[in-house]
């Protein structure tokens, strides 16, 4: 079967990108080895944050701002809410020594970016912190970044969204299909997407495979993108639960001196014995999307609850927890572009823990790049080249 588009992988990346394209006239089909969304990826957990000024870098901004855009338009056509601004709380100990996600000054970033963009912010300090936020233990010499706009999405409702309405809207969808392999045509104008029983010919495909990226690409670009596996644990409040509903409490993110202390968090969603939801990050051993771990030990509670418990006031009950997949590059940036020679097969690999708030947006960069070879956005610091 001809088409003129395949999508492989149906996550927050695959789901965007389906729903742009299924507002042109092309023919397109979206393959997915589960059926999204699923707990196997990485776009599970009931909640992402979302913030408009990003400190992983100002050139992330078009992209949020859009995307922002999307998830409204999204909410309004499915009726269900998808992004809730309940406000964003960026603090740490310094303003310029806070290093996460590849940055080495992520709160110098946000602030700088938020400036740069005319993004409403304040900039407070430890006292106004406690203030307004008694969740947390500071140490007095906090400084904190505000956001109003920042706030958190649903990602399993935004990808269930955005596949109904592509499918809504004539786009073909193939589920529990395992692609094994994505080869330029012999004319290398086209592309052959084979699962283990079916063979599939297209003009353009698009790789958005998340943590299993790797097993489709070719062997000098799989050392590039290494799968971390990352835990998120819900615990019992110690304050009221007043305090940490979505009116009071921010999303937020604590950063520390080193990469390994940032920590993040939500508010409570799920009612007064759901808990809130805490995640923290690790990138010292690498694991496979296949053999991941997805038990969380009552040793790896235990540790969390010690860490977690010295920045926020919770309870040392574990209410819930969950492993997940980060999709990391060399320098935690995103990657997005053609396949050097072959522009017919394009990459978007969006994750290094920061990608969801990004992918209706890069939905579009991807409808753009599958119809024109090019798109209105600035791409150029995801490219691969700066890889090899
Ligand atoms: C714990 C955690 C917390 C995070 N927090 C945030 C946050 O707060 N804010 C934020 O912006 N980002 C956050 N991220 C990052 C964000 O969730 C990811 O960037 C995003 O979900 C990646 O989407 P994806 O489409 O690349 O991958 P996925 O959503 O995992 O989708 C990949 C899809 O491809 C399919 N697939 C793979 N291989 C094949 C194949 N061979 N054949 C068929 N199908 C295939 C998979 O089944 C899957 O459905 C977080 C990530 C994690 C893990």
């Amino acid at each position: 079967m001809l088409y003129d588009i395949i999508i492989v992988g149906l996550g927050a990346v695959g789901s965007a990108t389906a729903y742009q394209l299924s507002a042109t006239n092309k023919k397109v089909l979206g393959i997915d080895q589960f059926q999204p969304p699923h707990t196997f990826g990485s776009s599970h957990g009931d909640t992402r944050i979302t913030r408009q000024a990003i400190g992983e870098g100002s050139h992330y901004v078009p992209l949020v701002l859009r995307s922002h855009e999307i998830w409204r338009e999204l909410e309004s056509k499915v009726n269900t809410e998808l992004f809730r601004a309940c406000g964003g709380l960026v603090f740490g100990s310094s303003l310029t020594n806070a290093p996460a996600h590849g940055s080495s000054s992520f709160l110098e970033v946000t602030v700088a970016a938020a400036k740069a963009f005319g993004i409403e912010h304040q900039v407070l300090d430890c006292q106004e912190m406690q203030q307004r936020y008694p969740q947390f233990h500071y140490q007095g010499t906090e400084i904190g970044y505000f956001e109003e706009g920042a706030g958190f999405l649903r990602p399993e409702k935004c990808i269930a969204a955005q596949l109904q309405l592509a499918q809504q809207q004539g786009v073909e969808l193939q589920l529990n299909q395992k692609v094994v392999s994505i080869e330029p045509n012999s004319h290398n104008d086209g592309v052959v997407v084979k699962t283990n029983t079916n063979t599939w010919e297209a003009e353009c495909a698009i790789i958005a495979a998340g943590a299993w990226v790797s097993e489709l690409l070719p062997a000098a670009y799989q050392k590039f993108f290494k799968a971390y596996r990352q835990i998120m644990l819900w615990f019992e409040q110690e304050l009221p639960y007043e305090k940490f509903v979505p009116e009071q409490c921010p999303i937020y993110i604590k950063l520390g001196e080193t990469a390994e202390e940032f920590l993040y968090g939500f508010p409570a969603i799920d009612g007064e014995s759901g808990g809130i939801k805490i995640g923290t990050e690790q990138f010292a051993d690498s694991c496979t999307a296949d053999t991941i771990n997805r038990n969380v030990s009552a040793d790896e509670v235990e540790q969390g609850f010690q860490r977690i418990s010295q920045h926020l006031k919770i309870k040392n009950h574990c209410i819930k927890s969950v492993a997940c997949l980060y999709t990391v590059t060399p320098d935690y940036g995103f990657a997005i572009d053609t396949m050097p020679g072959h522009p017919q097969i394009i990459l978007a690999s969006p994750c290094s823990g920061h990608g969801f708030k990004h992918s209706a947006a890069i939905g579009q960069i991807l409808q753009q790049l599958a119809l024109n070879q090019r798109t209105d956005f600035d791409i150029s610091a995801f490219s691969l080249s700066r890889f090899v």
